[in-house]
C-alpha cells in the first residue's frame, strides 16, 4: 500500500525581512545539531559565497544559541546539482533530498540558485524529513530571516497569522513570539533521525496541550490541525487523528493527505468501513487520483462491496490505463468471481507493463489453474455486475490440461521473484496435484506451512492430496487443523464437505472405512 505520509507538514514558505530579537537566558547545557549545507551547482563561486554567508550563518547560530540553547555546527559547503525543471521551493525540497544524505548531520539546508524558481519565496522546510531550501537572494537581512524563520519550521514552529512575529505571514520581523519560542524548547532535543518521528512519547503529550491551545483561538492556522493530526496518529489515538483532520479539512488541501494517510492505517488494521470514509473524502480534493481510486476499492473488497470496488478499480484504470495495482486487484475481484479467463487477460496485461511482477505471475498461474480445479467463488464476488465472466475453457479439456501445464511455469518464475508468497505456493501445489504430481504437491503445500502456519488453503490442500492419496492418518490430521483454526467458518465447513465428496469418490477411503 502506498504512503503519501508526512511531507506536507515541512511545506512552509519564507516571506521578507525585518530587524530586531530579544536576548533571553538558557540554563540547560546546549544541545549541538549539525547541519549539513549543500550549495547549488549554478553558484559558482563557491568560496565567495561562504565568505558572504558567514554574516547570516553566524547570526542564526548565534541566535539559536542565546534564545533556546541550541548549538547548530555548520558542515561544508558541499555541492548539490539541483535536477532541470525543478520551479518551486517544494520541487527543491524533493530533489534535495533525493541527492544529498545526512551522512551522520541532523539537518541538511540546501541553498538554490534563486534564478531556477518560479515564486519570489524564500525557503522551505520538512518538519519531519528535517530538510530545508533556501533561495539564495542577495540581500543578506533577508537571508537571515529564512534562515532563522525555517530552522524555528524545523523545531515545530507554525507560520502564524499575527502580527509581530518571526514566524507572521504578513509583516516580518526578526521577534521571537511567545508560541514559537515555547515550539523550538519543546523540540529542542527532537530526534533527527530519518524514518522515525521527531518527538518522544513524552514530548508529544506537552506538544498537545501547547499547540491545542493556540487552535482553539481560531486564528486561521491550518498548521496546527496538521501537527496535531501528526501527533495523534503518532500516540496511536486515531479518532482523536480523525477530528482534528476533519477541523481541519476545509479549503486546506493537505488534510487530503492525511486522510489517506488514516485510510492507508485504518485498512491496514483491519477496519475497512473507516477507511472508506477516508478515502471517500480525499477523494473529495483530488478525484482524478487513479492510487486512491484504488485504495478505496481495496477497503470496499475488504467490506465485500465487490461491485463498488470494481467500480473503483475501472475508474482507477480509464485515469491511468497503465495502473498495474488497480489491474491486479481487478484480476483478483475476477478470480474470486471465478471469471478466470477474464482474470487471465487482466494479468496479461499487467505482465506488459510489469514484466517482472510476482504478483500478476502469480495471479495468472492461479487463474489457469482454475480453469481446470475451479474452487469454489467467494460469496458476493460471483453475483457482482460484471465480475462473472463466462470461461469458454471447460474442465478436464485438453485446453484445461494445457493451461494447468502454463501455470506451474508461471508460478515457478512468480516464486523465483517473491518466495515469501504462500499463495503462490498453495497455487502450485494446486496445480501438481492436478496433474497427478503427488511429492510435488505436498512439497509446495509444506513450503506455504513453512510461511504460514495457519494457512487453510494450505492445511486443505495437503487433507485432500493426502486422502486422494488413501493416507487418512495425514489426511485428518490437516483436516482437523482446519477445525482448530477456525471452528465455525463458512470457509472451514465448505473445505470439508469438499474434502468428504473426494473422500466418498475415492476407493481406497470406502475401503479403509468399512473395516
Ligand atoms: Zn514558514
Amino acid at each position: 500500500m502506498r504512503s503519501r505520509a508526512a511531507a506536507f507538514l515541512g511545506a512552509v514558505m519564507a516571506g521578507l525581512l525585518g530587524l530586531g530579537a530579544k536576548p533571553a537566558t538558557v540554563e540547560e547545557p546546549p544541545r549541538t545539531v549539525n547541519v549539513r549545507l549543500a550549495v547549488d551547482g549554478a553558484i559558482s563561486d563557491l568560496t565567495e559565497w561562504r565568505f558572504q554567508a558567514n554574516a547570516f550563518i553566524e547570526g542564526t547560530v548565534r541566535t539559536f544559541h542565546s534564545r533556546f540553547g541550541i548549538k547548530l555546527v555548520f558542515k561544508g559547503p558541499s555541492r548539490w546539482l539541483p535536477g532541470r525543471g525543478l520551479g518551486t521551493l517544494e520541487d527543491g525540497l524533493k530533489d534535495l533530498s533525493v541527492k544529498v544524505k545526512p551522512e551522520g548531520c541532523d539537518i541538511v539546508l540546501g541553498i538554490i540558485d534563486q534564478n531556477r524558481l518560479s515564486s519570489p519565496s524564500l525557503g522551505i522546510a520538512s518538519y519531519v524529513g528535517a530538510s530545508i531550501v533556501i533561495a539564495n537572494a542577495a540581500d543578506p537581512r533577508a537571508m537571515k530571516y529564512a534562515m532563522l524563520h525555517e530552522f524555528s519550521h524545523v523545531f515545530g514552529a507554525i507560520d502564524e497569522k499575527e502580527k509581530g512575529s518571526l514566524m507572521s505571514v504578513e509583516g516580518h520581523t526578526l521577534d521571537f513570539d511567545e508560541f514559537t519560542t515555547e515550539t523550538v524548547l519543546l523540540h529542542k532535543n527532537r530526534s533527527f533521525a530519518r524514518g522515525s518521528f521527531p518527538l518522544t512519547p513524552e514530548a508529544i503529550e506537552a506538544a498537545i496541550p501547547l499547540y491545542q491551545k493556540r487552535a482553539d483561538r481560531r486564528l486561521g492556522e491550518t498548521e496546527l490541525f496538521q501537527f496535531l493530526t501528526l501527533f495523534y496518529i503518532e500516540k496511536d489515538d486515531l479518532d482523536a487523528a480523525a477530528r482534528t483532520c476533519n477541523e481541519a479539512a476545509q479549503d486546506n488541501p493537505n488534510a487530503a493527505e492525511v486522510q489517506v494517510m488514516l485510510g492507508n492505517i485504518r485498512l491496514g488494521r483491519g477496519e475497512p468501513e473507516l477507511a472508506v470514509a477516508h478515502y471517500v473524502k480525499a477523494l473529495e480534493h483530488h478525484p482524478q487520483d487513479p492510487g486512491l481510486h484504488y485504495s478505496l476499492g481495496l477497503a470496499l473488497s475488504e467490506t465485500r462491496r465487490y461491485k463498488e470496488a470494481a467500480d473503483q478499480f475501472r475508474t482507477s484504470l480509464k485515469i491511468d490505463s497503465d495502473y498495474v495495482p488497480a489491474r491486479l486487484a481487478m484480476a483478483g475481484l475476477l478470480l474470486a468471481a471465478g471469471s478466470s479467463e477474464a482474470a487471465a487477460a487482466e494479468c496479461r496485461r499487467a505482465l506488459e507493463d510489469e514484466p517482472r511482477s510476482a504478483q500478476a505471475l502469480y495471479l495468472l498461474g492461479t487463474a489457469m489453474v482454475s480453469l481446470n480445479r475451479p474452487f469454489t467463488p467467494v460469496p458476493g464476488a460471483d453475483e457482482a455486475d460484471g465480475l462473472d465472466v463466462p470461461n469458454s475453457i471447460k474442465p478436464g479439456s485438453p485446453e484445461a490440461e494445457q493451461a494447468v501445464t502454463e501455470a506451474v511455469k508461471y508460478l515457478e518464475m512468480s516464486i523465483a521473484i517473491d518466495p515469501r508468497n504462500p499463495r503462490a505456493h498453495i497455487s502450485l501445489g494446486a496445480a501438481y496435484a492436478a496433474q497427478d504430481k503427488f511429492a510435488e504437491a505436498e512439497s509446495a503445500f509444506l513450503q506455504a506451512l513453512n510461511l504460514e502456519p495457519d494457512d487453510l488453503d494450505a492445511h486443505f490442500g495437503l487433507g485432500r492430496l493426502y486422502m486422494e492419496r488413501g493416507d487418512m492418518g495425514k489426511a485428518a490430521a490437516h483436516l482437523q487443523k482446519i477445525l482448530d483454526i477456525e471452528p465455525d467458518s463458512e470457509l472451514g465447513s465448505r473445505m470439508l464437505n469438499g474434502a468428504f465428496q473426494v473422500a466418498r469418490s475415492y476407493p481406497l477411503y470406502r475401503r479403509k472405512a468399512g473395516k
